[in-house]
């Protein structure tokens, strides 16, 4: 059941037209994020991600856009919609596809019915990336309505495919040349810290997942044997050590090479934002961090350092009792963070040169994702006018981050321009994004909204 209960939260003031208008749109534009949240656009299910593209263009024609459907085949549809005119190009990169919402136990209201209570609204995707593209489309219509008609170009490219790693955005993307032309890209999401501040994302860490998977007999073996037997889950333990360090540091050759050295300017950025070390071990149940990492240096390494890490590992009997037996297979998932400017599919050839070198050519892995990092310039008018309405609606000062730790695709439509690149958001600390119970406060939704709206004037003229 759907309840749309507790829409309102401002009442508006005569002297503020904009505010009158959300007033008397609230109830229909929470109605459209209920609906386009109660699509279960997932990977697995590409009827429901075809419905959410097909909403998304239905959304962006009622708002004025010109809007069309690009396919290419074995990849979910992207969504194009092109409105306003002016010297400036804003490019909006979002997506339509969710994150799996299982376990559904740990859901108070399932995931695919949102349920509008206490001022908030929860469904999978609300906050990631739902709830952000459509206030964004939302608020091209209040600019038309409260402002006028828009003083720049407003492109969208909505994919179905960013929570499963991008792969084929870029074939999307080249299906028409211009499409990633623009002045500045607003990135999806965006997130407010515990204090309001809004925290403005300048890029994204980058990724290479693996899967790794060694073979060393032809059938398990009794681990009486275990004396001349060679067994799988200690080869792929050696192979799995040999790439890492005690103190954190990745030992592939030439791995650090294309790391790009943070300016001063980011790096003040991260000694201003905010850092909470005794809280975030809390959270967790740990006294120190890990690699004998002091605070200061966490710091920095969250958002300055690539990583290695286990993400699992599976071989031989983990049951109940005991089964005394040598397996013969061992496998394991790995993901590399990677930091501006290392290129994802250079570092997988030095880690098989690296496993070659040290005698695990044995050991096999594919790369399943790979994406490049992205960190744009912080010194841009697109950075200046997202700070200011930001600053203004939320009422508190910005944190500017130089790259998140998670990964989206802004180096593919980025790069070859260098184009900047912001979130402007209103995901809470305890949205839970990815999580159960994902949820957007209705408050952070209407003060998003209004600074969007402003935004798409202020970029227009913003020096
Ligand atoms: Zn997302």
């Amino acid at each position: 059941m759907v309840h749309t209960s507790g829409i309102g939260s401002h009442t508006a003031p005569v002297s503020d037209p904009l505010q009158g208008y959300l007033e008397a749109n609230k109830q229909r534009f929470v109605r459209e994020l209920v609906e386009l949240c109660a699509i279960p656009s997932e990977a697995s299910d590409p009827t429901a991600l075809d419905a959410a593209a097909t909403w998304c263009r239905d959304r962006l024609a009622s708002a004025g856009c010109s809007a069309r459907i690009l396919r290419v085949v074995d990849a979910p549809a992207l969504v194009v919609g092109e409105t306003g005119s002016g010297k400036r190009t804003l490019v909006g990169v979002q997506h339509y596809d969710v994150q799996p919402a299982v376990p559904l136990a740990l859901w108070q209201t399932p995931p695919y019915e949102p349920a509008v209570r206490d001022g908030a609204v929860y469904a999978r995707g609300v906050d990631d990336n739902k709830g952000h593209l459509l206030l964004r489309i939302q608020a091209i219509e209040a600019h038309r309505a409260v402002f006028g008609e828009l003083p720049i170009r407003i492109r969208f490219l909505i994919e179905g495919e960013e929570e499963s790693g991008s792969s084929n955005l870029g074939r999307l993307l080249a299906l028409h040349p211009g499409l990633t032309d623009g002045d500045g890209a607003l990135k999806e999401g965006g997130a407010i810290d515990a204090a309001g501040r809004p925290q403005l994302s300048l890029g994204g860490k980058g990724i290479l997942y693996c899967h790794f998977r060694v073979r060393t007999m032809s059938r398990d073996a009794h681990s009486g044997g275990a004396t001349h037997y060679p067994n799988a889950a200690w080869r792929l333990a050696h192979a799995l050590a040999s790439l890492m360090d005690e103190r954190g540091r990745v030992r592939i050759a030439g791995f650090y090479d294309d790391v790009r050295r943070p300016t001063d300017a980011e790096r003040r950025m991260v000694a201003e934002a905010p850092f909470e070390p005794q809280a975030m071990k809390e959270i967790l149940g740990i006294e120190r961090f890990a690699f004998g990492r002091g605070d200061e240096d966490v710091r920095y390494a969250a958002v300055f350092e690539p990583t290695c890490n286990v993400c699992g590992i599976e071989s031989g009997y983990n049951g109940p009792g005991s089964k005394t037996v040598i397996p013969c297979e061992a496998t394991a998932k790995v993901d590399f963070r990677l930091v501006p400017d290392q290129d994802p599919m250079k570092i997988a050839t030095l880690l098989r040169a690296h496993l070659d070198r040290s005698g695990f050519d044995d050991v096999v892995f594919s790369a399943e994702e790979g994406e490049h990092p992205y960190r744009g310039a912080a010194d841009s008018p697109l950075v200046r006018a997202v700070k200011a309405v930001a600053e203004q609606e939320f009422g508190k000062p910005a944190v500017l981050v130089p790259n998140s730790g998670g990964t989206s695709p802004m180096w593919v439509v980025c790069n070859a321009r260098k184009m900047p690149n912001v979130t402007l958001g209103m995901g809470h600390p305890g949205a839970g994004a990815h999580a159960p119970n994902e949820h957007i406060l209705l408050e952070n939704y209407w003060r998003a909204l209004r600074a969007t709206t402003k935004l798409y004037s202020l970029f227009a003229t913003q020096a």
